[in-house]
């Protein structure tokens, strides 16, 4: 009998199954995936770290999550600071001097605020009636044309005209030359990849993939003491109330026979004409020196059953059906529902380590 079954070998159950390890409990990890990792998971190719699931840079202000995932990996200095095409031309994101210098000259922080406010005085409106309204209401024509419409209209599949303004609260703008897009203290990549973390954390566990946990849920119940759920939570009670709803994206990734395609690891396509949003060029989250390189498109995309659930859709509607699932969850005497599927909530890897070590510790007491 095991103390733990563990379903989804991603970044939550792999960290309960490590510090249940720790404490001399025994865990068997089922995933339905042929690999350990979940959307962390990060595949070898061309001597290169390919993020299979999207690019993933661990960024946290966390110390004790820094420092915790530090026994898993060594992180390099890799600093996330995109880059923005449009029709060519580029722009330094998130918006900052450099931006506004090459958009219109301006060289102090003073000119660009004013630049910014002259812009934006133009479409002052008290109730912005959609997402465009919004958008040049806070940062005027020329950043809103090259840089946010096409962008944000093909993440959504929808004109911005018809989006509604509350998608964009506020647009932040650095006055200063600074193009790390994060803010917080700590950021990285860990050194040999992600997977390569997940599985130094699933070392003491047994491991079984290709296993999908609610086509054999009563066998593998009887397994275990107690369940650590992190599969969608609508689909573990039969989709009862109804199904919670996500956005997706698909990627499309390519090797190509030369050392180095963008110059960058993350280069944004804001025009909409361009029918991808991002290409990933993985070798620069570790300053790679292959001869080849790995790109992949990212493309935005509806979500329909079946399809990988990657980003939920925490609206009105969607967050009721989850507090009726989350009543029955809170009812359960052995099992846990965690991680970001687990919960309907965006995490980054960041919450997902916090949430986990809150959980281990209320748990393996
Ligand atoms: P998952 O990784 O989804 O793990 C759940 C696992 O459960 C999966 O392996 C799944 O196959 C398995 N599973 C589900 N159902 C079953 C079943 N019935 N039986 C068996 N197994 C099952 N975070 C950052 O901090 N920085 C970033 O730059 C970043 N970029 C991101 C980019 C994208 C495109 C996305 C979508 C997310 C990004 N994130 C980022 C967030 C990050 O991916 C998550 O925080 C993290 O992967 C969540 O881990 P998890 O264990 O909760 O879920």
């Amino acid at each position: 009998m095991y103390d733990y079954l563990i379903v989804g070998s991603g970044l939550f159950g792999s960290i309960f199954a490590y510090e249940a390890g720790k404490k001399g409990k025994q865990c068997l990890v089922v995933e339905k995936r042929d690999h350990i990792g979940g959307n962390i998971y990060t595949k070898e190719v061309e001597g290169i770290q390919v993020h299979q699931y999207g690019a993933h840079i661990f960024h946290t202000s966390n110390r004790e999550v820094w420092e915790y995932v530090q026994q898993f990996a060594e992180f390099n200095r890799y600093t996330n600071s995109p880059v923005a095409n449009y029709k060519g031309e580029i722009y330094n994101l998130p918006f900052n001097m450099n931006t506004f210098n090459k958009l219109w000259g301006v060289v102090t922080p003073a000119e660009a605020k004013a630049k910014i406010e002259e812009q934006a005085a133009a479409y002052r409106t008290e109730h912005p009636a959609n997402l465009e309204e919004q958008a040049l209401n806070l940062v005027g024509k020329d950043i809103y044309e090259k840089l946010i419409k096409g962008y944000t209209e093909k993440q959504w599949g929808h004109r911005a005209t018809e989006l509604p303004p509350e998608i964009i609260k506020r647009l932040p703008v650095r006055y200063i030359y600074d193009n790390n897009y994060f803010n917080d203290i700590y950021q990285g990549i860990p050194i040999g990849g992600y997977t390569a973390m997940i599985e130094k954390m699933l070392a003491k566990a047994e491991v079984r993939l290709g296993v999908d946990y609610l086509e054999h849920k009563d066998e593998l119940d009887a397994l275990a003491e107690k369940i650590v759920y992190t599969g969608p939570i609508d689909a573990y009670y039969g989709y009862q109330f109804g199904e919670l709803e996500y956005r997706s994206v698909s990627f499309e990734t390519e090797v190509l026979d030369q050392p180095n395609y963008q110059g960058n690891a993350v280069v944004n396509y804001t025009e909409y004409e361009v029918p991808y949003t991002r290409i990933i060029e993985h070798k620069h989250f570790e300053f790679g020196t292959q001869d080849k390189t790995v790109i992949s498109r990212e493309y935005p995309a509806a979500w329909k059953k079946g399809d990988e659930p990657y980003y939920p859709v925490n609206n009105e509607k969607n967050n009721m059906l989850y507090h009726s699932y989350e009543k029955l969850a809170k009812e359960e005497k052995k099992v846990i529902f965690g991680g970001r599927l687990g919960t309907y909530k965006y995490m980054d890897m960041h919450h997902v380590v916090a949430e986990a070590l809150r959980v281990t510790k209320e748990e393996l007491i």
